[in-house]
């Protein structure tokens, strides 16, 4: 998908400071961080939102939370806390429809979130 932010970031057509990356995901610093820790894991399989995401997509799941969970450790945030978050649709403000783990962390958190 050219036309797909994120799709470009894999394809390397698009920099971003990636922090890991295997044949399933990537995962890269958010360019506008929320957070101490702002960090985007994405499937490098186009997905628009959870709500696209089907049984076949069953090896992905638990793929992005262990990265997501190895890269909590590696920032030093695992035992402090983290969220994890996926904004799907509009009432969650999803900006960009490329599936995406936020992994944020580093500070303190309110809930509810805003
Ligand atoms: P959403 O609002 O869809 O949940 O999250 C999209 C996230 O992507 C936002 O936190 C935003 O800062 C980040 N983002 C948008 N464009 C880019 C980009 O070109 N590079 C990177 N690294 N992050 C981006
Ligand atoms: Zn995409």
């Amino acid at each position: 998908m050219s036309h797909c932010i994120f799709c470009r970031i894999v394809q390397k057509t698009l920099p971003a400071r990636i922090l890991r990356e295997d044949a399933l995901c990537l995962a890269f610093e958010d360019i506008s961080p929320k957070a101490p820790c702002h960090i985007l894991i994405i499937p490098k399989k186009h997905i628009e939102s959870l709500n696209s995401m089907d049984e076949a997509d069953g090896l992905l799941i638990p793929r992005l939370f262990a990265v997501t969970r190895e890269l909590a450790e590696e920032k030093g945030v695992a035992t402090s806390g983290y969220r994890v978050v996926i904004n799907t649709g509009p009432d969650a403000g999803q900006s960009v429809f490329h599936i995406h783990f936020h992994l944020l962390g580093g500070r303190q958190m309110a809930w509810p979130p805003g």
